[in-house]
């Protein structure tokens, strides 16, 4: 919570959970990556937070973006960035999506797949192309699973077709899953790139890149190691495994760009027991899963939440959304300790909301409107 969010608020006067962003966080993030991984270009993550106000800040610092999908590149551009700095990373596009990237002028682009440098080679040829790979994502609170990525081993074959299409075999990507707490899950996916790169030498084919990918975590309720210990680690593992080869490194922040620089602002619309004997009470909120608060999916993500009545005493409570659906629980597995003198229409902040909500919000299930987002 931030001097100018809280003025912000206290000045706020319309109805309904709204997010405010603090674009002075955003930009202190910004030089902390620069900071701590000072060989290291940043490719921000716009789908973690796309606000074109983010997008020109960070445009306008130097960044980089990692881009989805056509509409994402086109935001990137919009904000200012010259097309050599965006990277369309996903790795599951259309060919029509990569003709289209490659007439605005976007040359790089990640696979993990034969199928997908095929599409490629057709549709953007000469381009470079990264190769990404499969990591276990042990330690992250929102792991990215098996979908994205192949097996270290397939990474050379798929690298080495890109070359032979004509394309060039630029590097290796990973993402050790997001909110990724510890600094060290660079080093396991860091050797299986370099032995990636190893046997691409040995193919006469020379890779010059390692996308670290994002995973920076966002204070929530546990502590977090800072930037520069994440940068410290890093810098380690790439000299355990690439000695004085380091290559060229890029990093994907999105949630450790943004998540800190938000709050959202929500109010308790009913406080009540499914039972004279529950002693656990139901708090259910204007916001929930379908209104921003996606990621407490699976109770992956836990947010901080203030209230006006912090330093009460606490008791447990499920935590829910307004709408009809039952899949509409933020907290009920681990049920979440709020101030037992908490009220019907008492204004609670949530924490650390920057990254990963606005966009997460439906269009108006349930009649209940999109996140308002206002960015300061
Ligand atoms: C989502 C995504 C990121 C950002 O991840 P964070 O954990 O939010 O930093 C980076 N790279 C790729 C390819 C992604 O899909």
């Amino acid at each position: 919570m931030t001097a100018r969010i809280r003025d912000f608020l206290r000045k706020r006067t319309d109805d309904g959970p709204c997010l405010v962003v603090d674009l002075d966080v955003v930009r202190d993030n910004y030089q902390a990556f620069a900071k701590a991984l000072p060989d290291t270009r940043v490719f921000y993550a716009v789908k973690a937070n796309p606000a074109p106000e983010v997008l020109s800040l960070l445009a306008s610092l130097g960044s980089c973006f990692d881009a989805a999908s056509v509409a994402e590149i086109e935001m990137g551009l919009a904000a200012g960035a010259a097309a050599d700095r965006v990277s369309y990373g996903n790795t599951i596009k259309k060919e029509r999506d990569v003709a289209r990237a490659y007439a605005l002028g976007v040359r790089l682009f990640a696979v993990d797949c034969i199928a997908e440098v095929e599409k490629i080679a057709r549709a953007a040829p000469g381009s470079r192309v990264f190769c990404r790979i499969l990591s276990d994502c042990i330690g992250a609170e929102w792991p990215l699973s098996r979908k994205f990525g192949c097996e270290p081993a397939m990474a050379a074959d798929v690298l080495e077709h890109a070359h032979k299409l004509g394309l060039e075999a630029h590097g290796v990507s990973f993402h050790v899953g997001s909110q990724q707490r510890n600094q060290h899950a660079w080093d396991r996916a860091l050797a299986s790139a370099a032995a990636v790169f190893r046997e691409c030498g040995e193919r006469g084919i020379n890779l010059s890149m390692v996308n670290l990918g994002g995973g920076f975590p966002t204070k929530y309720l546990k502590n977090v190691p800072t930037v520069k210990a994440y940068g410290t680690a890093i810098f380690r593992a790439l000299r355990k495994h690439f000695g004085n080869a380091i290559p060229e490194t890029i990093i994907e922040p999105g949630r450790g760009m943004v998540g800190n620089a938000g709050v959202i602002e929500a109010e308790v619309v009913l406080v009540s027991k499914k039972s004279n004997e529950d002693d656990v009470r139901w708090v259910y909120l204007d916001i929930g899963k379908f209104s921003g608060l996606a990621e407490t999916m699976d109770e992956s993500i836990r947010y901080p939440i203030k209230t006006p009545r912090d330093g009460d005493e606490l008791a447990p409570c499920v935590l829910a959304g307004p709408t009809c659906d039952s899949a509409d629980v933020l907290y009920e597995r681990e049920p979440y300790q709020l101030p037992v003198s908490l009220e019907i229409g008492d204004k609670v902040l949530i924490e650390g909301t920057g990254a990963y909500t606005a966009t997460y919000s439906s269009v108006a299930f349930n009649g209940f409107s999109p996140l308002k987002t206002v960015h300061i």
